[in-house]
């Protein structure tokens, strides 16, 4: 069974949801059967990510997030991201210095280093960009990313290199999101995240920030058996989102079994009875949605 449980469902400026950023959770047969997952993965990490972990470990069924009253970073053995925005990225920092200092593996009895993965596109920048000022020393030496992370850079041009397995059965792979760009389409790395049941064939979406693209991820979103997308409620010009009205032309089938999450701290304000009505949803916080079973 694959599981993913958002840790928030806000937008980038939501104060009443955390960020949208959700956990994986892989399990040989099942959170009935299991104290805790056998492979855990977030996709993304941001800056209300630790405070929203921190709140996700005092839930039923998630206990093994907690060590001593605070979070088991160790527990957390894969992050992967979809791009270098802070509500995306914003909580490597102290994810990356918790299992640095306060964890050791005892397999090896060195610090805990969980794998980091990403398309390089999103690798090449991260360092030098975002995470440098704050990881590049450690008492007594300069630092680098991989003394931190094991890192798994996704290689979107070579098929051998551009996913990666969960148990061996739940494959993962990162399609290019129309989020902001500069001069072309594409040109400012963002992603959203495809996933296949490679035992049943079934397949899910997820899709990572973006703006309205429907032509080009239709295929994927329509047919997966369970699909996420991002969401923006406030009508803007030039949005760097998907806003509401441009979600409700795909078509009806397609909305029925679509999750909606990323959306502001309006969505209940009355307005947007719709998204109930037409969607699956707006997608909740600190709840375990089924991919597979
Ligand atoms: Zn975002
Ligand atoms: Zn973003």
């Amino acid at each position: 069974m694959l599981t993913l449980t958002f840790l928030g469902v806000g937008g980038a400026f939501a104060k009443r949801n955390f960020q949208s950023n959700a956990l994986i959770e892989a399990w040989a047969q099942g959170p009935d059967r299991q104290d805790q997952p056998d492979d855990t993965l977030l996709i993304d990490f941001g800056a209300t990510g630790p405070a929203a972990l921190y709140e996700l470990r005092k839930q039923p069924g998630f206990t093994y997030l907690d060590a001593n009253g605070g979070i088991n970073y160790p527990a957390i053995r894969r992050v992967l991201l979809t791009h270098t925005h802070a509500d995306h990225i914003g909580g490597l920092e102290e994810l990356a210095l918790a299992n640095m200092f306060v964890f050791n593996d005892p397999d090896t009895g060195k610090h805990f280093k969980p794998q980091l993965i990403a398309p390089t596109s999103i690798l090449v920048n991260l360092w030098d960009h975002s995470l440098k000022g704050g990881l590049s020393v450690m008492p007594g030496r300069y630092a680098l990313l991989q003394d931190y992370f094991f890192i798994l850079a996704l290689r979107e041009s070579d098929p051998e290199h551009a996913r990666f397995q969960m148990l061996k059965r739940y494959e993962f792979e990162m399609f290019a999101t129309d989020h902001l760009f500069i001069r072309n389409k594409y040109d400012w790395a963002s992603f959203g995240v495809h996933i296949t049941d490679t035992r049943s064939g079934e397949t899910a979406f997820y899709s990572g920030d973006t703006r309205f693209d429907y032509p080009v991820y239709s295929r994927m979103l329509d047919a997966a058996r369970v699909a996420f997308h991002e969401v923006q409620l406030t009508e803007q010009v030039n949005p760097v989102h998907t806003l509401l009205s441009q979600l409700r032309t795909i078509p009806p089938d397609v909305k029925r079994k679509t999750w909606l999450y990323h959306y502001g701290d309006d969505w209940d304000n009355g307005q947007y009875g719709v998204v109930g009505e037409e969607f699956a949803g707006f997608a909740e916080p600190h709840k375990r949605y089924v991919l597979f079973e």
